[in-house]
């Protein structure tokens, strides 16, 4: 058996996963809420909020998690930064958490990585 981590996603970059959920949305496949969008960064809606503000930022090209990404493709992170600021600019007067759950104990369900922007309230600090 070979193992898998992130580093598998170096090879998978510039990639689509037909069965991976983000990539459908990325396609049209399947409905997403679309909040902002550049030719490589699709910002959409949460469909289970946990926040007023909960949007989903995410690279158009298939990749793991933030630091396969960040790795490969650095300049694909800071665009989802600059959309992640555009949103939070828009709809929550800037200030927001960016959450990138990482591996399944960390929560992440979904393995096309994606930065929770989360705001419209006060936040706290109780991230575990
Ligand atoms: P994570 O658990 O960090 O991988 O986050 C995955 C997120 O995707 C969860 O917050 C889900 O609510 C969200 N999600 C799942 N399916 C959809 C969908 N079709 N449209 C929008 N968000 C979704």
């Amino acid at each position: 058996m070979v193992a898998r981590g992130w580093r598998e996603g170096l090879y998978a970059r510039d990639m689509t996963d037909t069965d991976c959920l983000f990539c459908r949305i990325v396609a049209g496949e399947i409905p997403g809420d679309t909040v902002a969008e550049t030719d490589t960064v699709l910002a959409f809606r949460d469909v289970s909020p946990k926040a007023p503000v909960h949007v989903l930022v995410i690279p158009k090209t298939h990749s793991p998690n933030v630091a396969t990404l960040a790795a490969s493709q650095p300049a694909l992170l800071a665009e989802m930064a600059a959309v992640a600021q555009g949103v939070a600019d828009a709809e929550c007067g800037g200030e927001f958490r960016w959450i990138f759950n990482t591996g399944a104990t960390a929560g992440q369900s979904v393995f096309h990585v994606h930065g929770h922007v989360i705001g419209g309230q006060d936040l706290g600090w109780s991230p575990a």
